[in-house]
């Protein structure tokens, strides 16, 4: 299939255009570069442009079978001080590429949403069943768009794959791709930053949570296994039917067990100290991704400890070549 890959020069966008190009889909990237990198686009063809130009969309959107969308603003915190440019990128930017589709003749959509839909879970692991009450603007810009693919999927026949992310991390094995936001506020390429004296010491956000260490609890899942589900979603839609999957790997790591594991896989110390709580953090989020198993015939294969070296090992290459 031909597939426009939008944010396609970002984390997890990249990570999927390779995922694509393995299993001999064509990809074309659509991406503003605001956040992303040409060169994580790097050998695929680029159009840079933003969601909410329709005219650049559609031309785009003749070309292509299938689109993805990853351009969003993603981090919680930013979203509590900042609400204004969630609602304005991931709703209404959102909604005039998700209108672009639905004028256009492609019907397949697949949708990067998060398990910060769920807010405080009722249960954990959550399954899909738990309901969508998020307790941040990040995640209730994601829900308005979930709802909106589902009446779309009623009223215009749009079949559409919503994937609620856990934590994704870590990166590529072949060093293509990798995370590089600026600022950095994700914990695992915060702390790399913290070991290199890049910035102060890695706060640890509340030791007070009823969690068994009373730091927060979530679920880490390897960038390159949610670009597998992505592949496998799109031969889902194949078969005409729409979906919400959670991707997860069904085990939870508290921030001081990321610590000591990355403490212990790079050998180095984190200068780290106690901080008060995040705003818009729940205390424990991790997947049931049972239904994403049984419906796409995947699972989430790479360990944490993977996690944290290819993460490691593309931080210390892109360091490299900086110096
Ligand atoms: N966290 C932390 N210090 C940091 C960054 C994150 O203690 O400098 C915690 C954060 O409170 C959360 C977990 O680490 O419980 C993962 O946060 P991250 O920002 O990586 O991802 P999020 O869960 O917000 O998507």
């Amino acid at each position: 299939m031909r597939v426009l890959v939008v944010g396609g020069a970002g984390y997890i966008g990249s990570h999927v255009a390779h995922a694509l190009r393995r299993r001999n889909h064509e990809v074309v990237i659509y991406d503003n570069l605001s956040t992303g990198h040409a060169a994580l686009a790097q050998g695929f063809e680029l159009i840079v442009g933003d969601i909410s130009d329709s005219a650049e969309v559609s031309s785009a959107l003749r070309r292509v079978d299938a689109v993805m969308h990853f351009a969003a603003c993603a981090y919680v915190g930013e979203s509590v001080a900042n609400p204004r440019k969630y609602f304005q990128n991931n709703v209404v930017g959102g909604l005039a590429l998700l209108n672009a589709v639905v004028d256009s003749k492609v019907r397949k959509f697949i949708f990067s949403s998060t398990c910060a839909v769920y807010g405080v879970p009722v249960r954990v692991p959550i399954t899909e069943e738990n309901p969508r009450l998020p307790v941040n603007p990040y995640g209730v810009s994601k829900l308005m768009f979930e709802r909106a693919l589902e009446a779309y999927e009623q009223a215009y026949g749009l079949r559409f794959v919503s994937f609620r992310y856990f934590n994704a991390a870590g990166a590529d094995e072949d060093g293509k791709a990798g995370e590089d936001h600026n600022p950095e506020t994700h914990l695992i390429p915060s702390a790399f930053e913290a070991i290199h004296g890049e910035r102060p010491p890695l706060e640890i956000y509340g030791n007070d949570y009823p969690t068994q260490d009373g730091t927060c609890v979530r679920d880490y899942i390897h960038v390159s296994d949610l670009a597998d589900a992505h592949v496998l979603g799109l031969e889902y839609l194949e078969q005409g039917h729409s979906a919400a999957l959670n991707l997860g790997t069904g085990k939870g790591h508290s921030v001081r067990d990321v610590i000591s594991t990355i403490e212990r896989i790079t050998g180095r110390a984190i200068p780290k100290r106690m901080a008060a709580r995040r705003a818009g953090d729940p205390p424990e989020l991790v997947a049931d991704p049972s239904l994403a198993e049984r419906t796409l015939h995947w699972k989430a294969r790479r360990s944490f400890e993977e996690i944290v070296a290819t993460a490691w090992n593309w931080a210390e290459s892109r360091r490299a070549l900086i110096r």
